[in-house]
């Protein structure tokens, strides 16, 4: 924090702001709105040795009894270093294992993907999907090789789809995806499909040859439901189904017809 005269001389600053400056006590210190500005921003600055900070800068005027500006007071936040603050973002936003955007960043693009469909009545499809006896790959070959077994499983989920869709870890082994514009079940079928054999064919880890299935829900939007509770509801129900009759397939809600199980 520092206070400076109208004509922008530091009239205090303290031992905060100078540590953060890395200025001495004594030596001088610059402030890039030293007078007649007021407000709130995310600035770069100079440190004392020249080096860039991005602070959180506020700035307000202090007034003497006859309303004259009599000074200003600067609030300084220090936000870190650029590579600082976008860790700072993915870690909000992205699944630190997989690198697919996590369930923060998933739950945004469903509101979304929900707002853009109610305004120009365009569909989009929902996928639940849960990795099958993922808990035996742990146990056989070492949690590290399971790490590393998802992080593929992500990658082979996240190529098998539009670039424009949405592949996310919702948590552990399971992963949601939002397919924009399908507009009938016959296509979250073929896209379903497509993902349960591309994540079936064999891995290699850790020079281990692993295998895997996938059970797979989907619900569609608009008929499925309104809000992502009843979304996601109906396509972890439609997932537990696949669970229930063997594993290894997916199901499409509500839809007798879309029941696809694989010959595994
Ligand atoms: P199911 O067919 O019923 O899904 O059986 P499952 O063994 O896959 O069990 P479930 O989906 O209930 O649990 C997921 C398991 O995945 C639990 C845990 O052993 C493992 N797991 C969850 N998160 C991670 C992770 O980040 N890394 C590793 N290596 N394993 C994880
Ligand atoms: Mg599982």
């Amino acid at each position: 924090m520092a206070i400076t005269r109208p004509d922008g001389a530091i009239e205090y600053a303290n031992r905060y702001l100078r540590g953060m400056l890395g200025v001495r006590s004594g030596e001088p210190i610059e402030l890039p709105f030293a007078r007649c500005e007021t407000g709130c921003d995310r600035v770069r600055i100079r440190g004392g040795s020249g080096e860039a900070l991005d602070v959180l800068y506020a700035v307000c005027p202090l007034h003497d009894d006859t309303g004259v500006a009599a000074g200003f007071v600067h609030l300084l936040q220090y936000l870190g270093d650029e590579h600082h603050i976008e860790s700072l973002a993915r870690l909000a936003f992205y699944d630190s294992l997989t690198g697919l955007p996590n369930r923060n960043l998933f739950n945004d693009r469903l509101a979304r993907a929900l707002a853009v469909g109610k305004r120009n009545r365009r569909t989009f499809a929902l996928l639940y999907i849960d990795i099958d006896h993922f808990k035996q790959v742990n146990d056989a070959f070492g949690h590290e090789t399971g790490d590393e077994l998802l992080r593929a499983v992500a990658a082979r989920l996240a190529q098998s789809v539009r670039a424009s869709d949405t592949v996310a870890r919702w948590g552990g082994d399971e992963f949601v995806a939002i397919l924009e514009g399908v507009a009938d079940q016959q296509s979250a079928a073929c896209v379903a499909s497509k993902l349960v054999a591309a994540c079936g064919e064999p891995y290699i880890v850790r020079g281990h040859e692993c295998r895997i299935t996938l059970s797979l829900g989907a619900s569609c939007h608009p008929r499925d439901g309104h809000d992502p509770a009843a979304l996601l509801e109906r396509a972890d129900r439609a997932m537990y189904e696949v669970k229930a009759r063997g594993r290894n397939g997916y199901r499409i809600e509500e839809s007798p017809n879309h029941y696809g199980l694989s010959a595994a």
